[in-house]
């Protein structure tokens, strides 16, 4: 087939009707969940300040570096499209006084991010994202309903084979001294790294634990790990989400190498996958944890903050396929049948009066010939089949036709709504 002239653009995709049903079945679940556990929805624009997330994710992170979408506009402002929520929802927040509400605020979002990434499996550059944030409660309780929200959603979608990834990597008060103890460690072995992150061990030696280079990755092996250098603070933090992980007997597993991508974390980090080779393949589904700082950053009160991201592409693209139902729309009962102009007219009304009735009715208005009609509704599997021919459309009537037993009836065109509700058992 000869190539069309447009074509979506490198790591974007269209979301075509068969595969709705399953963003849409994402969607519903996370919704539930945040309405139970009683969080509120907000949208932010895609479009943001560009310095929103330089400052909030974070200069030397790869999303800051290298895969903002960020340009100037026409009046000289450098904006970007936003590679995630957290910031924006943290902008908000401050924004719009919300620390004057009662705390903690917990809000959920559903929406597109951009990232300039290299396209592969589960990583497009335009992909959706859904997830919770609480602001103004630093408690490790809320660590934990975040991790089981998470935990909830997937369950909910039936995934069963799930792996929560578990590390805390601090705060401002213990974090500057383990990097120091870091980078002392990777430095005397800096020859051995990638170029990546010999350029880190300047910038940022917590990001050298993330490499997925083999030889960092031979070297990390015997790096010191944070949890053995947490304050005070962290660490009892740290204890009382791990003691009610295990109260609620959701199996973890700490990993000191999880410092995610994103400079704003504070204290627990997250990630969930699944553990089977097509959902390693995928990557993370969910990853989120404590971001006590980024609402001062970017310059509000103080008000710490927990939250969690979840990817709806890597959840679609595992559960596309396996067993389960996604529900589908209500299928027509009722097919509408019409033959010349003054019929044509008429059923559109008819039609409409359906709608307000709350019955489905099936149709293929611009077909003219009466055989089509009824090889549309036999190809839907439609028993009752409505007809208004030139000669009832003149008599204000209209033949139902039983396809199965082929019998035909004529009714008033008046009673039709009401008749047809008794037919179908509808009150
Ligand atoms: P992050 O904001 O990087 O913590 O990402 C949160 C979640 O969003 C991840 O766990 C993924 O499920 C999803 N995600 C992140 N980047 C991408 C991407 N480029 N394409 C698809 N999903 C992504």
């Amino acid at each position: 087939m000869k190539r069309p002239k447009f074509q979506t653009l490198t790591g974007t995709h269209d979301v075509l009707p068969e595969d709705q049903p399953y963003f849409q079945k994402v969607f519903k679940t996370v919704e539930d969940i945040a309405d139970y556990y009683g969080f509120q929805k907000i949208d932010t624009p895609i479009i943001e300040e560009a310095d929103l997330f330089l400052k909030g994710v974070g200069l030397d992170t790869d999303i800051v570096e290298k895969q903002t979408y960020s340009f100037r506009t026409k009046g000289g402002d450098l904006v970007a499209l936003r590679p995630e929520l957290t910031s924006p929802i943290a902008r908000s927040y401050i924004e719009h006084g919300m620390h004057n509400l009662p705390q903690p605020v917990k809000l959920w979002y559903f929406g597109p991010c951009f990232r300039y990434e290299r396209p592969q499996t589960g990583r497009y550059r335009q992909f959706n994202q859904f997830g919770f944030e609480v602001l103004g409660e630093k408690n490790p309780v809320i660590d934990n309903q975040i991790i089981q929200m998470s935990l909830d959603v997937l369950k909910e979608l039936r995934f069963k084979n799930l792996s929560i990834e578990l590390n805390s990597i601090g705060d401002s008060e213990c974090r500057p001294y383990f990097k120091k103890i870091l980078a002392g460690y990777f430095r005397s072995r800096k020859n051995a790294m990638c170029p990546d992150c010999k350029r880190r061990l300047k910038e940022n030696p917590l990001r050298i634990l993330d490499c997925k280079e083999e030889k960092c990755q031979r070297i990390k092996v015997n790096a010191p790990q944070i949890i053995d250098h947490l304050c005070e603070g962290c660490h009892s933090h740290f204890k009382q989400v791990l003691e009610s992980l295990d109260e609620l007997e959701m199996p973890y597993n700490l990993n000191p190498y999880l410092v995610r991508g994103l400079d704003y974390y504070t204290k627990t980090v997250f990630e969930i996958i699944e553990n089977t080779e097509e959902g390693k393949l995928q990557g993370a589904l969910m990853a989120g944890g404590r971001y006590d700082n980024l609402v001062k950053i970017l310059g509000g009160k103080d008000a710490p903050g927990c939250g969690v991201a979840g990817g709806v592409e890597r959840i679609v693209n595992l559960i596309k396929g396996r067993p389960g139902k996604i529900a589908k729309p209500p299928e027509a009962k009722i097919f509408l049948a019409q033959l010349g102009l003054l019929a044509k007219r008429k059923c559109l009304k008819l039609f409409e009066e359906f709608r307000k009735a709350n019955i489905r009715v099936a149709e293929s208005f611009s077909k003219d010939s009466l055989k089509t009609q009824l090889r549309n509704a036999d190809k839907m599997g439609i028993r009752y089949v409505l007809i208004l021919g030139q000669k009832e459309a003149l008599e204000d009537a209209i033949v139902l036709k039983d396809m199965e037993t082929g019998t035909q009836t004529i009714l008033k065109l008046k009673n039709v709504v009401k008749e047809i509700k008794k037919k179908i058992g509808k009150r």
